[in-house]
């Protein structure tokens, strides 16, 4: 999978990516599990495009969320210092059926069992998942 492409709600804001998309992931921190519903694939930020009325939101040390300020839908994550991952919604992709699988899941400790996931997707535990993301931070 090369580019993607995707939109939010309303259509205001779209987006283009270019290069490989890397780990389709879920994430079940408390803030995804509010402001998202959990799911997410990794692109590169350098080569989006992206077309719209984006509004960022600082949600921690680390991170920053954006979403399209006139409808609210949820698309991106980013490490505020440009470092580390950056995530567009699965569920904003135009083809969204194009991703197979979760490959991992942060915060897995804190999954809903109603999700029932199954698979092989590796599981980092909470604890797991912020050390991981504490070394990807440039100092
Ligand atoms: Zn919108
Ligand atoms: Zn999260």
């Amino acid at each position: 999978m090369t580019q993607m492409t995707g939109r939010c709600m309303c259509g205001d804001t779209t987006y283009k990516t270019s290069g490989e998309a890397s780990a389709a992931h879920a994430c079940h921190c408390d803030d995804c599990q509010r402001f998202t519903g959990t799911a997410f694939v990794g692109v590169d930020f350098e080569a989006l495009d992206i077309s719209g009325p984006i509004k960022w939101f600082t949600s921690s040390e680390w991170g920053e969320r954006g979403s399209c300020s006139a409808c609210g839908s949820d698309m991106f994550w980013r490490m505020r210092d440009g470092s580390g991952p950056q995530v567009v919604s699965i569920g904003s992709l135009d083809e969204a059926v194009s991703i197979a699988a979760i490959d991992k899941h942060y915060f897995a400790d804190n999954i809903p069992p109603a999700f029932n996931f199954t698979g092989e997707a590796v599981r980092m535990s909470r604890e797991e998942t912020l050390t991981h993301f504490e070394s990807l931070i440039n100092v």
